[in-house]
């Protein structure tokens, strides 16, 4: 099992005095903007989550709200005056935005934020310069199992690499970043065909989907490391019970909270991975450890410093 939790744990603790020494510099700390719109309940607890992070880094991060019947215009005016607002050297705009805020609203919105303050790495200038190999931003959770990989000492360079999904936050950044690495990469999808036979062949295997356990041990090649993006609530008891073999910790948590938080990975994958990431306490707090990294980044790009680590 790949620990993400204590690697985002250890990367929080170095982030932390760096945003002590930014602030001694500058008279204020770096700055983070969340940007919330609507009541969706994952997102409420992710934003709590980054918002929680940022203020023990030291940073100050403020969470700002629309409600559901907010217009497209509302968020653009909301990001606009964020990018004017010098406190802020971040911004993120939480996905998804409402579906009454219109088709297509989320690439807008993607738009307007001023690069320099794009800290999930979704403006069309950030995606331009990760796809010629030049990142300056780059989205969190790609960045994140990047870290993880380089900790755990996973070659990448040379081997064959699977990636489910082909999302803008997850999947094409995370592609483009294994491929930068030297990894032969595959890209799957929801039209792609027999998707086990190609997924089988990956050394690297990364599930960012949003189907609970889609991926089974027949998925796998054996020794291969699967990286679970995934983050699903499962309800059906029949199916936790089917899933986990009696006295299985997970059973407790499931019948204490009546739901169960999973990954895309079937528990199943264990008997065959090399290494795996669990969920939950895989990718999801390297996820945050990369956006306070990001934001502590863009902070010290802004007032012109030295970086110390280019992605
Ligand atoms: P998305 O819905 O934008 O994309 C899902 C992708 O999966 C699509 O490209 C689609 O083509 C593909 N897909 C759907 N069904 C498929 C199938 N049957 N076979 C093969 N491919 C299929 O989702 P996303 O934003 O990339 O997120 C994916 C998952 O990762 C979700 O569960 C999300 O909650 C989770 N997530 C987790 C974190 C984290 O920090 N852990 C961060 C972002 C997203």
């Amino acid at each position: 099992m790949l620990d993400g939790r204590s690697l985002a744990a250890r990367m929080r603790e170095k982030i932390a005095p760096q945003a002590m020494e930014f602030a001694r510099q500058h008279g204020r700390p770096p700055g983070l903007a969340i940007v919330l719109v609507g009541q969706n309940p994952a997102s409420e607890i992710y934003v709590r989550l980054k918002v929680q992070a940022g203020s023990e880094a030291g940073f100050r991060a403020d969470l700002e709200r629309l409600p559901e019947t907010a217009s497209l215009a509302d968020v653009l005016a909301l990001v606009e005056r964020l990018n004017r607002t010098a406190a802020y050297d971040g911004i993120l705009v939480q996905a998804p935005l409402p579906a009454a805020v219109g088709a297509g609203a989320m690439s807008r919105v993607f738009d307007t934020i001023a690069p320099e303050k794009d800290v999930d790495g979704v403006t069309p200038s950030s995606v331009g310069r990760l796809v010629q190999g030049r990142p300056l931003m780059v989205p969190c959770t790609p960045l994140g199992i990047i870290e993880l990989l380089e900790h755990e000492g996973i070659v990448i360079a040379g081997r064959r690499a699977c990636v489910i999904g082909r999302s803008e936050i997850v999947g094409k950044p995370m592609a483009l970043l294994l491929l930068q690495r030297d990894a032969t990469v595959t890209v799957c999808h929801s039209k792609t065909a027999d998707l086990a036979a190609i997924t089988g062949e990956a050394d690297i295997l990364v599930a960012a989907i949003g189907r609970a356990g889609l991926v089974t041990k027949e998925f796998v090649k054996p020794g291969a490391v699967v990286i679970d993006v995934g983050m699903n609530t499962l309800a059906d008891a029949s199916l936790v019970s089917q899933w986990y073999p009696e006295g299985h910790p997970r059973l407790a948590t499931f019948q204490k909270n009546g739901t169960l938080l999973v990954g895309d990975v079937h528990p199943n994958v264990a008997e065959v991975a090399g290494a795996l990431t669990p969920v939950p306490g895989g990718v999801g707090p390297l996820t945050i450890a990369m956006l306070m990294a990001n934001t502590l980044r863009a902070a010290q790009l802004g007032a012109g410093s030295a970086l110390a680590d280019s992605w």
